[in-house]
């Protein structure tokens, strides 16, 4: 009566074959990230049965698990190096999962979320998944993270009325910062390279991102 139980490793295999390859998603290690971690975990279990759907959902506190292309565009777009040791800044952890995709690329990931609650669900949830290569801290990632910087990629997950300037000074030369930038409606994503002291900027697509808040975001 209630139908078939998701079976959700099918599901997953099923999302990165339809959204994302198909959708020209193409780095292996990507495909691979979002082939292994369970999306499901990251939402809360009455949703499970959506979460390998082709969209952003709901994790509280009005905030949003990007779509799975998105996320994987995303990681794709800061091609990160895979020949040394590398660190990534992500601003806005929400329910991690992006985070927990990058964990798989690079040696350390650094995570920074305005609301504590889900700063301290995502410190919890992913240690019990094995990872242990992500440090989270709670407070305004438009000023980045200064002590670990410079970063090999830098990722923006909430939408920013202008790109935030600390967040350049924290790439290393050649690094990308990947961020939505414009109206609170919709944006563009755009990315910036660090080229010695120059900033090289693209728009990638149009997106509609949840606002990013504070000193280099929206006011509340
Ligand atoms: N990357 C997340 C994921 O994988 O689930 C999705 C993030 S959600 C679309 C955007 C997040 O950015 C929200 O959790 C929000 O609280 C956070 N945020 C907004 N403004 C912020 C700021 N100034 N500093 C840190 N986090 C912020």
């Amino acid at each position: 009566m209630f139908g078939k139980p998701p079976n959700l490793e099918e599901a997953r295999e099923l999302m990165v074959a339809e959204q994302l390859v198909k959708r020209h998603i193409s780095d292996p290690r990507v495909l691979a990230a979002m082939r292994t971690l369970p999306r499901h975990r990251f939402i809360e279990e009455k949703l499970w049965r959506s979460a390998y759907r082709d969209k952003p959902l709901p994790i509280g506190h009005g905030q949003t698990i990007s779509q799975p292309y998105m996320v994987a565009f995303m990681t794709e777009a800061l091609h990160l190096p895979d020949d040394r040791p590398t660190t990534v800044l992500e601003i806005g952890t929400g329910s991690g999962y992006q985070a927990a995709i990058l964990s798989q690329l690079v040696d350390q990931v650094y995570s920074i979320e305005r609301i504590e609650f889900l700063a301290e669900r995502v410190k919890q949830l992913l240690p019990a998944l094995g990872i242990t290569n992500v440090d989270i801290k709670v407070g305004d990632g438009g000023y980045g993270w200064p002590e670990h910087a410079p970063y090999d990629g830098i990722v923006v997950t909430a939408a920013a009325p202008q790109i935030p300037a600390p967040l350049i000074a924290q790439l290393k030369d050649g690094a990308y910062l990947v961020v939505p930038v414009g109206p609170k409606q919709n944006q563009y994503l755009m990315r910036l390279q660090r080229q010695g002291d120059q900033i090289v900027e693209e728009n990638l697509v149009p997106v509609a991102f949840v606002p990013l808040l504070g000193e280099h975001g929206w006011e509340r």
